[in-house]
């Protein structure tokens, strides 16, 4: 399907009020062009007939020429109007297909983009792509319907003069087409600048408390200033090339009529011409003249509509890296026995992150990765709700293959809790109740409760209806952790993956969230990553991972007596504390 095409496409829903539109834009543009000739009739069958038909017909041209206006008045109105409303139709259609898109999308495309240029995408290019949809066909078909229809009737009233006409259009054509592509640097560099721009601003307002916590008020207003400069600039010069350029037109308009009076005039004095033909070849003029500088400058919104088109086709074409087979089941009363076979994995194209990783996790036991940072562990866990697909090897759920099921259901089967919690906008309730869309106010609470959040929640002015602010701003990140946590309990997974879950907090609240989470885990297959080797020690099997692949593994009496790595990273984290804890 070419690109043409796609964007047809958008139109087949609002199939009638296209039509209706583009009948209305025929009407105008008859209307229009009917004036002059009403005219030129009146001249030739009327006003040389006496005084009596004169009064006689005047009544009824003028009855008529009013009926007519009336109808364009309607048919203008339904063009500014409904023609808005329909590219604004298919605008909001290409942006619902866009974020639907955008949830589709796997992790590694946005890995590899930046979420501020495709939000300016979703809000600018389908703006372009909008006035495009509505203005295009309208302006080209209106456009070319005047300038043939003017044209020919020019051509009528005199030929030579008419051929004078066109070659001074065609130059003045020719020069503006030029002139535009000049200006369409400009254009984009204008867009490039006020990109810059807006990246400063969302930058600079995101991470607006680092900004404060590091005094950098003034490096940033600086910074500010730069790209606010650069856009003024080139604002500037785009401004300076559209006044020359619309200058340019308005005289080229003025030697066309001055052309047209002399040749007229010549015509006049040969006798070849009246004077009331010379208005009425004027007024065609007009009506020649001015869709051709509506077409012209058209030529950048029509660029610019395409551009953003092009680029929203290349994101709806983007095929999601993780896709659900055909036939794929559901997985079913999950019992959360996990397998991963000779698993390896890689992001890109770079050296193995993972390789041949062999790992089984028999139904509600608990399996912990050590390592260093960088080490693969978070990669690990997040090949298991398929996140990424493994490069080679396999990983089963109860026997199944993660990539036979449904995705639905295997992340459904699976709850995470990690370091950074992310808190959406609403209040506490919805936050938590994300972990299960239709829970009770009942099931809510309970889930709190569980995760030691109650207390705190009732504690506030609002309750459950509390609004969180943006990101969870309002919250500790105890709080937000406990929030996380609160939503995991409610959405009940079989299995758990516990990513550093505490290693963001202080002492106080880790052993608060520690409660809770042995609490989550219990009955649970889970998978729990843990800086602190205290949180376990307990765990059935113990892997350590470094960059070189799986090191040790075995219980925490087996790798503390084997004096390796673990056992290293063991006495470093409890060196003067008594021995006692050390030697459970
Ligand atoms: P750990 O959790 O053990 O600290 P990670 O699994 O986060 O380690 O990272 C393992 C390696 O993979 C690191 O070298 C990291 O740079 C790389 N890595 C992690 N996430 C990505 C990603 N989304 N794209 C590319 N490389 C990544
Ligand atoms: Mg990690």
């Amino acid at each position: 399907m070419n690109i043409l095409n796609r964007f047809v496409r958008y139109y087949k829903p609002y199939r009638l009020l296209f039509y209706t539109d583009m009948l209305c834009a025929v009407i105008v543009s008859v209307v229009d062009l009917s004036f002059p000739q009403i005219l030129n009739h009146l001249n030739k069958n009327v006003f040389t007939q006496g005084r009596e038909v004169i009064l006689h017909s005047i009544g009824f041209f003028g009855a008529a020429l009013l009926t007519l206006y009336i109808i364009r008045y309607f048919c203008q109105y339904f063009i500014t109007c409904w023609g808005h409303i329909m590219g604004a139709r298919m605008e909001a259609d290409m942006r619902r297909d866009l974020f639907t898109q955008f949830q589709r999308l796997s992790f590694s495309y946005y890995d590899q983009n930046n979420t501020g240029e495709l939000m300016s995408r979703l809000v600018n290019d389908l703006f372009d792509i909008s006035e495009l949809a509505h203005h295009g066909p309208e302006n080209i078909f209106i456009s070319f319907l005047k300038i043939i229809g003017s044209f020919v009737l020019l051509m009528l009233l005199n030929v030579p003069m008419t051929l004078i006409l066109l070659a001074v259009t065609a130059i003045m054509v020719i020069f503006s087409i030029q002139r535009n592509l000049k200006m369409k640097a400009v254009f984009l560099d204008n867009r490039v600048k006020i990109a810059k721009v807006n990246t400063s601003l969302q930058d600079s307002l995101a991470g607006i408390r680092v900004v404060k916590s590091f005094a950098n008020e003034e490096a940033e207003k600086m910074k500010f200033r730069k790209s606010n400069q650069d856009f003024l600039a080139s604002k500037a010069s785009s401004y300076k090339m559209m006044g020359g350029y619309f200058a340019w037109n308005s005289f080229f308009s003025g030697l066309l009529y001055i052309v047209v009076i002399i040749s007229g005039g010549l015509s006049i004095a040969g006798g070849s011409l009246t004077l009331t033909e010379l208005v009425i070849y004027l007024l065609y003029i007009n009506i020649f003249v001015q869709p051709l500088e509506v077409l012209i400058n058209f030529t950048e919104q029509f660029q610019k509509g395409f551009a953003g088109f092009k680029r929203f086709e290349e994101i709806m074409e983007t095929k999601p890296d993780i896709i659900e087979k055909p036939n794929a089941l559901p997985l079913e009363n999950v019992k959360g026995e996990i397998e991963f076979s000779n698993v390896s994995f890689r992001y890109n194209l770079d050296d193995d992150v993972l390789q041949n990783v062999s790992v089984r996790i028999p139904t509600g036991r608990k399996v912990a990765l050590v390592g260093p940072s960088g080490g693969g562990k978070t990669t690990l866990c997040s090949l298991l709700p398929r996140f990424y697909d493994v490069t080679e090897g396999t990983i089963t759920i109860d026997g199944n293959d993660i990539r036979d099921v449904t995705l639905d259901s295997l992340r459904n089967a699976i709850g995470i809790v990690q370091q950074d919690v992310y808190m959406f906008s609403g209040t506490i309730k919805e936050n938590i109740a994300y972990g299960k869309a239709n829970a009770s106010d009942q099931e809510i609470i309970e889930a709190a409760r569980s995760a030691n959040i109650h207390e705190f929640i009732m504690s506030l002015g609002l309750g459950y209806d509390t609004f969180v602010g943006e990101r969870g701003v309002r919250l500790s990140g105890g709080q937000k952790q406990r929030l996380s946590i609160a939503r995991v309990f409610l959405k009940n997974p079989p299995i758990l993956i516990l990513d550093e879950a505490t290693s963001a907090l202080d002492n106080e609240s880790e052993r608060y969230i520690q409660e809770s989470l042995s609490k989550l885990s219990h009955n649970r297959t889970t998978i729990i990553i843990a800086h602190r080797l205290s949180t376990i020690k307990n765990a059935d099997e113990i892997i350590v991972i470094t960059d070189e692949g799986v090191q040790e593994r075995g219980t925490h009496r087996q790798l503390v007596n084997l004096d390796g790595i673990y056992a290293r990273y063991y006495n470093m984290q409890f060196e003067g504390i008594d021995t006692q804890e050390r030697q459970p």
